[in-house]
């Protein structure tokens, strides 16, 4: 078996881009909450490659959408109707908000904050676009220019002109910056790679008036928190703040790569021509996308983020009271942030020894985003594991 695993390894160190820190494990098979290596060893999945396994892995009903779709038809582009494009699209807009009646389809988070951000300025004829310090929406051009990490951004500038960004949950700087030139405000209603720190409602719903006051739209990228990650299918309706344009992707397709932009019809008024996307609406991604969300309501899995969340959250602080290295337990529903006084790079790869992955969101912060479908008492073992793990590892801290 090791050998498999050698060879993986072998190849993909020297043929593959170089971009991403490699963790040395190959991963080969999943279930719900579990996956497996090469060497058949067993992880609870905290990271689900940040985020999409909300369903768990391989979902039967999703696996099974996407072998009947691609045995009958793999590719459709959107000049032409198809069925698993009309499932997808009756199933979302009647769980998103009804004000959000029509939805463009493309391929991965990024472009849908592209999209987002050329729909708001095609509908305001502004270019301004408000984001917030932490935000993460992506790495392409524009949505780069949305991201605030300057390591992200300063080798890649000049960016797209017109992006500024305020204080998150900050009024006052919401109060001054958002004005009439503003095109929009993007928002991610619990930022995820910026340290996993939820929105305070005051702040969603202020930014919401301001934004209808002065004409701008209101953009959440729930690329990371939709799909029923915090607590209902999407951060906003937890939050009760209904978006001009909203952004789904990573859950979204079980696991295939799909993105969804919600938008409001009486506000953006889209003409053949002004955007496209030759992949989106593929038909084997939006069966997976139906199947999915189809999956996700009957299982009442966005109910179950939300008592699970609440639960763990509530024996995480009980259980990493005594690691001095702890210094702040946050989330939303399954989206849950551990802030350290340390890095957390060795915790994580002790965490992955021990058969629990999980990622970070920053330096210091263990970001845990499993499938909402992980049972309870795999839940107290990352618990337990996690106690250990900082525990073992706090006594030089405390001497700080
Ligand atoms: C992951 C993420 C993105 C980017 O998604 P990609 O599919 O990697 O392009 C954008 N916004 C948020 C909030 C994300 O978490």
């Amino acid at each position: 078996m090791r050998k498999i695993e050698d060879s993986i390894f072998k190849v993909e160190d020297e043929h593959t881009s170089g971009l991403y820190h490699k963790r040395h494990l190959a991963i080969t098979r999943g279930a719900g909450a579990l996956v497996w290596d090469a060497e058949g060893r067993e992880y609870i999945d905290c990271d689900t490659g940040h985020g999409i396994a909300v369903l768990g892995h391989c979902h039967p009903k999703v696996v099974s959408a996407i072998v009947n779709q691609a045995s009958a038809l793999l590719t459709c582009g959107e000049s032409f109707y198809s069925e698993p494009r009309a499932r997808l699209l009756q199933v979302l807009t009647s769980v998103l908000p009804r004000a959000l009646g029509r939805i463009f389809l493309c391929n991965s988070g990024t472009e849908s904050v592209e999209a987002a951000v050329k729909f708001a300025r095609l509908a305001t004829g502004r270019t301004k676009i408000v984001a917030c310090k932490r935000g993460f929406h992506g790495r392409t051009l524009g949505s780069l220019s949305a991201t605030w990490n300057p390591g992200y951004r300063a080798p890649f500038e000049p960016l797209v002109p017109g992006f500024v960004h305020i204080t998150f949950n900050d009024y006052e700087e919401a109060h001054d910056v958002i004005d009439t030139s503003t095109a929009a405000v993007i928002i991610e209603p619990v930022q995820g790679e910026g340290g996993v720190i939820p929105a305070t409602p005051e702040f969603l719903s202020y930014v919401r008036e301001l934004c209808t006051e002065r004409g701008a739209l209101l953009v959440f990228d729930e690329v990371q928190t939709g799909m029923g990650r915090t607590g209902a299918f999407t951060a906003s309706q937890e939050y009760g703040v209904v978006p001009d344009i909203l952004c789904l992707s990573k859950g979204l397709g079980g696991g295939l790569p799909i993105a969804a932009v919600a938008f409001n019809p009486d506000l953006i008024t889209l003409t053949p021509g002004v955007h496209a996307s030759t992949f989106g609406g593929n038909p084997v991604a939006c069966a997976a996308a139906a199947a999915a969300t189809e999956a996700l309501i009957e299982e009442r899995l966005p109910e179950r983020a939300k008592e699970l969340g609440a639960r763990f959250m509530a024996l995480l602080s009980e259980v990493l009271s005594p690691c001095a290295v702890v210094r702040e337990i946050r989330g939303k529903g399954l989206m849950i942030g551990i802030e350290l006084k340390a890095r957390s790079g060795r915790y994580l790869q002790m965490l992955q020894e021990r058969g629990i992955l999980a990622l970070a969101a920053g330096p210091t912060v263990i970001r845990l985003l499993p499938p909402l479908v992980i049972t309870w008492p795999q839940l107290e073992r990352v618990a337990e594991t996690l106690a250990s793990v900082l525990v073992e590892a706090t006594p030089a801290l405390e001497r700080v």
